[in-house]
């Protein structure tokens, strides 16, 4: 992993190396498959930090599952703005269906909390939440979590999906702020 980076205005220090990411991604497929491996479930990916970590999440799940996106905002810049808006919302039918939904990470748990009425009202047989990262003192809902990859502090981190205003997304480690 390189030292220090440059995103825009803020600088970012190496926090979490790929390796260590994709054992964890590995061992969440493994958890994922004794609980779902008959189940043909439906991953449901926050867009868009989600995309990288439900790539990997995806080959790791050596079972019959689907993948489907849906595209939600709460975030600029390094903050929470606490409203959710729904750019892209669900397209299938989830009735009777076992839904995994994937996170990149849960900060205040406002994005997935707002979402998980309108989620509920599709009928879906079981709701589960798989996240790569989450920052448990920021966490302002009673949300429950079914696989954390990493806890971590309450400081912003950038790649493997995540950004900084639009960049930094393809980092294959994740950044933390330098401080
Ligand atoms: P929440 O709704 O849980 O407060 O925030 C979830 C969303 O905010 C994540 O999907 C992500 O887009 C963004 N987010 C929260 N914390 C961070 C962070 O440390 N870095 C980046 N890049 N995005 C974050």
């Amino acid at each position: 992993m390189s030292k220090t980076i440059q995103i825009h205005d803020l600088s970012f220090v190496p926090y979490i190396k790929k390796e260590t990411i994709l054992e964890r991604v590995t061992e969440i497929g493994v958890a994922l498959k004794e609980e779902f491996g008959d189940k043909k479930p439906v991953f449901l990916a926050i867009l868009n930090g989600s995309f990288v970590f439900m790539s990997d999440l995806a080959r790791a799940c050596d079972f019959d599952h689907e993948v489907s996106f849906i595209k939600l905002t709460s975030y600029e810049g390094t903050t929470s703005t606490g409203k959710v808006t729904t750019q892209i919302g669900l397209q299938e039918d989830l009735t009777g269906r076992d839904v995994i939904i994937v996170e990149d990470i849960v900060d205040t748990g406002t994005t997935i909390y707002t979402f998980l009425p309108t989620l509920k009202e599709s009928n879906p047989r079981s709701i589960s939440v798989v996240t790569l990262l989450s920052k448990p003192t920021a966490l302002k809902y009673p949300l429950k979590m079914d696989h954390i990859g990493f806890e971590i502090p309450n400081k912003f981190v950038v790649g493997y999906g995540l950004d900084y205003n639009g960049l930094g997304r393809n980092l294959d480690s994740i950044y933390q702020l330098k401080q």
